[in-house]
């Protein structure tokens, strides 16, 4: 079917991301990493589950399951004829994995290089930026309030780039190897319960809205590290304006 995704597509697109991280020679890593990031938050990705490849998966499943004549809930006994395919195990968010991984010494020390790699930009940290950034979020011309100065730099602190540049090619690597490992499938990663199982295993996930308590890296109210970024940029914007 013409435009339809396979799963092989999808493997062959994270090992040519591996592929770039590898590379020794990159201009600039985080700008590589923030491309990274950007394609495996992609609902072909992140939500593998909408494909028509995983339903039809799925489907195989569950007729295999259901020729078999098992058609009991494993966790409540009811009888099933549709049984849900449900996770088990999932990826960690890679800002949850950040968040656990990168240490706060090393977190701090990497700041001064971060903000000199920003200025030597050619629109970086300046009046430029900082107005193309206002007009693209807020639809309206720069009024330099405090405000508006706090939505710049928690919008850069937050970005794609700046959790590319202060996390290591490793734990991106080892984020891959989990997103490949969801789209894989394998028979200790799921099982199949009834519909009512199902909804009451997933309802804490759906309430809260995420896979995790711990803050995600950069992004969360409760990250410390997204507002000592901030207050940097903060800082040298306002030497620079
Ligand atoms: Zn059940």
């Amino acid at each position: 079917m013409k435009g339809r995704i396979v799963r092989e597509q999808l493997y062959s697109e994270l090992d040519l991301q591996i592929k770039k991280l590898h590379n020794p020679n990159l201009r600039d890593r985080a700008k590589t990493k923030k491309h990274i990031l950007r394609l495996l938050g992609k609902n072909k990705f992140k939500k593998p589950y909408q494909s028509a490849w995983w339903r039809d998966y799925r489907a195989a499943k569950v007729n295999k399951l259901l020729a078999s004549g098992k058609c009991e809930c494993p966790e409540c006994g009811a009888a099933c004829c549709s049984p849900t395919l449900q996770h088990v195990w999932h990826p960690t968010p890679f800002r949850v994995l950040c968040t656990q991984n990168i240490n706060d010494q090393d977190f701090i020390s990497a700041i001064p290089e971060y903000i000199e790699l920003q200025e030597k930009k050619k629109s970086g940290l300046n009046a430029q930026e900082y107005k193309n950034l206002i007009y693209h979020r807020r639809k309206t011309n720069p009024t330099f309030e405090d405000e508006e100065i706090m939505t710049y730099a928690y919008a850069k602190a937050s970005s794609n780039y700046a959790l590319g540049y202060f996390s290591s090619d490793e734990l991106l690597l080892f984020h891959i190897e989990e997103v490949r490992r969801h789209i894989e499938l394998l028979d200790k990663d799921y099982k199949f319960v009834c519909k009512g199982c199902a909804f009451k295993e997933d309802k804490p996930i759906i309430d809260s809205g995420k896979l995790s308590d711990v803050p995600y890296f950069l992004l969360s109210e409760g990250c410390t590290r997204r507002d000592l970024l901030a207050q940097a940029i903060i800082d040298r914007l306002a030497q620079n304006l």
